[in-house]
């Protein structure tokens, strides 16, 4: 495996640097998140336990001085010998439906045992937590689009409910530990995201798709294709992420994150199929039990505490995530090995107080 410097400039830890603890940062949001902090000169214990993660996704990081990874399961105690944390950031967790409902128990371990072992090493480290949510906690919704004060519409006892209710009640661990145990805490409520490493075979919608429309496979639409979906690219989601743990003072929790730029999965379908000139033809598959009709989020809250809206518009943004599966495809690599982006925005401020 290469261990050659990454492309991206960093900068050495230095006296503002903080130490962070990212987990499940070998995911595809992780490694993204992981590479930004190093750039902004923090210390980043990675840990992760491999199960959608992979090595390759942080390979380029392992020769820096400030970067450790680690294989751990969150729902195991801590690890020894981690430094004190001045923030954790918690990504742990399968977000594909795929490898969500693989183990559905336990998925729901992870998001209800794991966030508990996290939150008790934050309030023991005083350290600030940040937690990856999801527009799942919405459900299917009967308003449209999302605001954050919009309490969803779950099904309990689905096939998403590891991951919908799992996502829900780690939400009301880390509120209850805000306010019980004064930690400082700051939820993000993801939106669909996309971009480089994410796995050819996670089974996601875009990756499906550019994945079918290289090979020249049927595109799988799952239902009539008329269901709606708001893609943020990754790179303004990770901004969005470092805006909000950054952000001083009492946070009214939590916090929308994504593009409010709303299509149907055909409309996807039909825009992947003409970026890669693709010839090939359209499958339909039955729609997937409580599959969301329509998400589009409402990012008011985010605009105006955080200064934050997306910036990379999907034509772009689709543009360098089939740049970067081609390339795969042509190296015959496996496509979590695939090269850094070159075109990162990079920011050497090392503080908290100074956000990205
Ligand atoms: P991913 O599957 O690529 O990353 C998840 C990472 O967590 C993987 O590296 C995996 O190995 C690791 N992991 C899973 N269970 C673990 C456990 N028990 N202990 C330690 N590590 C574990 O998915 P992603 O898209 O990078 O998502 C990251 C986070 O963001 C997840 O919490 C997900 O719920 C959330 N999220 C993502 C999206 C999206 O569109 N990408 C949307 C909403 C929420
Ligand atoms: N989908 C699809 N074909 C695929 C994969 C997904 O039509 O090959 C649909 C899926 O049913 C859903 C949407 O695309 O309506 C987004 O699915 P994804 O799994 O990416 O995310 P989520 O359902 O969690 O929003």
């Amino acid at each position: 495996m290469a261990m050659s410097k990454t492309s991206i400039p960093l900068i050495h830890h230095g006296a503002h640097g903080k130490t962070v603890c990212v987990t499940g940062g070998a995911g595809f949001l992780g490694s993204h998140l992981c590479e930004r902090l190093l750039a902004q000169g923090h210390r980043v214990f990675c840990l992760d336990n491999f199960l959608t993660g992979s090595v390759s996704n942080v390979a380029h990081l392992l020769t820096l001085d400030a970067f450790q990874l680690i294989e751990h399961d969150i729902v195991d105690p801590f690890p020894t010998g981690i430094a004190r944390c001045d923030a954790i950031y918690n990504l742990a967790c399968p977000a594909s439906p795929r490898h969500y409902q693989a183990d559905p128990v336990a998925t729901a371990k992870t998001c209800s045992i794991g966030v508990l072992r996290l939150l008790e090493r934050a309030k023991a480290d005083c350290a600030r937590f940040f937690q990856a949510s999801t527009s799942e906690i919405y459900g299917d919704p009967e308003i449209h689009p999302q605001r954050e004060d919009y309490v969803g519409n779950v099904n309990c006892v689905g096939p998403r409910s590891c991951y919908d209710e799992g996502k829900r009640f780690a939400e009301t661990l880390i509120s209850d530990f805000g306010r019980q145990h004064r930690i400082e805490v700051r939820i993000a409520r993801i939106f669909n995201t996309y971009g480089p490493r994410m796995q050819a075979d996670d089974g996601r919608v875009v990756s499906n798709f550019i994945v079918q429309a290289l090979a020249g496979d049927a595109i799988t639409i799952y239902g009539d294709g008329s269901q709606t979906r708001s893609f943020c690219y990754v790179d303004d989601l990770i901004s969005g992420f470092l805006k909000l743990m950054a952000h001083e003072g009492p946070v009214p929790l939590p916090v929308n994150i994504g593009n409010p730029a709303e299509l149907t999965v055909a409309g996807l379908a039909q825009k992947i199929l003409a970026k890669t000139g693709s010839g090939s033809t359209l499958v339909w598959h039955p729609v997937p039990v409580d599959d969301p009709r329509r998400r589009k989020p409402d990012i008011s809250k985010a605009i105006s505490l955080l200064g934050w809206h997306p910036r990379v518009s999907l034509d772009t943004g689709l543009d360098r995530t089939i740049e970067w599966f081609s390339t795969g495809v042509k190296q015959g690599l496996p496509m979590a090995s695939l090269p850094v982006l070159s075109n990162r925005p990079t920011n050497t401020s090392s503080n908290w107080q100074t956000p990205f």
